[in-house]
């Protein structure tokens, strides 16, 4: 018999509501608005609204829901307490998960968004079948990174991998990040690196029309791709070094948008930069999993126990 859990994928202006079998099937899904002025309070509304329409949901299919798995855009503390949440403010020390379990009465599991991606990755995602160690970066219009170890997420620093979309590529002192450093992976190769460093050259747009510009032939913009690619590959080769996996898999957004030639530079630059010792065996993947990984990560979180 199928197991089936809740997912709970939180963003900064909506949170998304599914109800998912272990096999990655979606069979029910809804949301809710987010945003940086509403209260903690208004938001465990939305979320317990959202999570009692799943479970209606799974009534009506007779499914039995094993728990509720949420993936938070923000770190989670050693109290199960949303941390330094820009996006969303009033969540910030408020432990939902508890919240949400006592109200509901069912297992409920909460992760940095980032850790959920890398969790739904592992479990649904094509590449990783008999993988032991794979890295996930995601580069949306942030870049971050999780990491699961034997089917366990590696926890270095903040309940996570820590924060490996801001480790040092590029020293010149050019680029300027938002996490007060310079240099960082995120400050060369995020989404809002990449509209910063297109409007510094006179065009104005977002990263899908950066590369799409690039594969139709646009040179400075093609040039920009390739360098977001290099730098890439360069931050994965100290990633590597540190953590040794056999896989990595880009997934975000922006990943997707960059495509396959972004993957092979970023595989290539890897390579020719690690240890051969590091580098010989890991396979660069794109992620496949498109809209749903949000929910896929989340649910993973419960399907798969990865909490707790
Ligand atoms: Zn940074």
């Amino acid at each position: 018999m199928s197991r089936y859990a809740i997912g709970m994928d939180v963003g900064g202006t909506s949170a998304r509501f599914g109800l998912l079998s272990e096999t990655g099937e979606v069979l029910f899904q809804t949301s809710c608005p987010t945003g940086l002025a509403a209260t903690g309070a208004e938001l465990l509304d939305q979320f317990r609204q959202g999570v009692r329409e799943a479970l209606a949901s799974a009534r009506d299919r007779r499914v039995t829901v094993s728990g509720v798995g949420i993936a938070m855009p923000a770190f989670v503390d050693d109290q199960g307490a949303v941390a330094g949440s820009c996006n969303l403010p009033g969540l910030n020390g408020v432990a939902v998960a508890r919240v949400l379990e006592s109200e509901f009465r069912l297992p409920v599991g909460m992760e940095n968004d980032v850790s959920a991606g890398a969790y739904g990755e592992y479990y649904f995602g094509e590449h990783a079948g008999s993988s032991r160690r794979m890295l996930f970066l995601s580069i949306g219009t942030g870049i971050g990174g999780g990491m699961i170890v034997d089917g366990k997420l590696l926890r270095v620093a903040q309940g996570c991998l820590g924060d490996p979309g801001h480790v040092i590529v590029d020293p010149s002192g050019q680029a300027p990040c938002r996490c007060g450093g310079n240099g960082c992976l995120e400050a060369v190769a995020s989404g809002w690196a990449l509209v910063e460093q297109a409007q510094r050259m006179g065009i104005n747009a977002i990263p899908r029309e950066i590369f799409e510009g690039a594969r139709a032939g646009h040179a400075a913009l093609a040039e920009l791709a390739r360098r977001a690619a290099i730098y890439t590959g360069v931050g994965l080769a100290t990633l590597c070094v540190l953590f040794n996996p056999d896989l990595v898999v880009l997934g975000g957004g922006v990943a997707a948008e960059a495509g396959e030639s972004f993957r092979r530079q970023a595989e290539r630059t890897l390579r020719a930069h690690a240890v051969p010792f590091f580098s010989r065996q890991v396979k660069v993947r794109l992620s496949q999993a498109g809209p749903a990984a949000g929910l896929l990560g989340a649910a993973a979180l419960i399907l798969f126990q990865a909490t707790g």
